[in-house]
């Protein structure tokens, strides 16, 4: 899949690259005018994170926790923006899968400090991973009254139907799993696709967990 990793600054809608996102964060004009115009909330430590998938870090999001944050927290809004299917179990880990389990009840700010690297494990069998790791903090009015804030994610990849070229909307499971195709699809050849052993063509939506187990999405942000 072609992917540019370029992404979108959620709170004045700058586009760049994902290796100059944090650049732009530090300088977002709407950061700046929010500390300015901050009303009777009191300053605390933000600490930035970047979360990614732990394959080709194709998707990617840069989010902003305050102090009283959980990894319980972080759990929740990753299964909301990118992983829920059925519910399955997931744990944090310190060094991957046979590292070192890191309880939901921690303070992310007090996990992620000084370097770590957090792996986020959704599903024991179909395994998506996630690796968080912290880039940055500031002293300032929280921007909105939850746990997490985002402040950019990746543009959804640009992916061609298979069958056609144009742009694909549509993935198949059976084809990526029994006939080791790539199953994007255009509206039309979805439509006119034939597989139907794991259910009709799903709707491309930006999430690494895209054709894994039953996911559909909708991988919108829960606040
Ligand atoms: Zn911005
Ligand atoms: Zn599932
Ligand atoms: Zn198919
Ligand atoms: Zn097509």
């Amino acid at each position: 899949m072609a992917n540019p990793r370029r992404g979108r600054c959620v709170l004045c809608g700058h586009e760049t690259t994902k290796g100059n996102m944090s650049k732009h964060l530090a300088r977002c004009r709407h950061l700046q005018e929010h500390v300015a115009g901050a009303g009777t909330d009191k300053p605390e430590t933000l600490l930035r994170l970047r979360i990614q998938d732990g394959y080709e870090g194709a998707y990617w999001l840069d989010v902003e926790v305050r102090e009283g944050c959980t990894l319980g927290d972080v759990d929740k809004y990753l299964r909301a923006i990118w992983l829920e299917c059925c519910g399955h179990l997931s744990k944090f880990t310190i060094g991957g899968w046979g590292g070192t389990d890191v309880a939901k009840s921690r303070r992310a700010q007090a996990v992620l400090a000084d370097g770590v690297e957090l792996t986020h494990i959704y599903d024991f069998g179909t395994e998506s991973i996630t690796r968080i790791s912290a880039v940055g903090s500031r002293q300032a009015v929280p921007l909105g009254q939850r746990p997490i804030t985002l402040m950019a994610r990746n543009l959804p990849p640009e992916v061609t139907c298979m069958e056609c070229d144009r742009p694909a909307t549509h993935l198949c499971q059976e084809c990526q799993l029994d006939w080791e195709s790539p199953g994007t699809l255009c509206a039309q050849h979805a439509e006119e696709h034939p597989h139907e052993e794991y259910g009709e063509p799903v709707e491309i939506v930006n999430s690494p967990r895209m054709g894994m187990c039953g996911y559909t999405g909708p991988a919108e942000p829960p606040y």
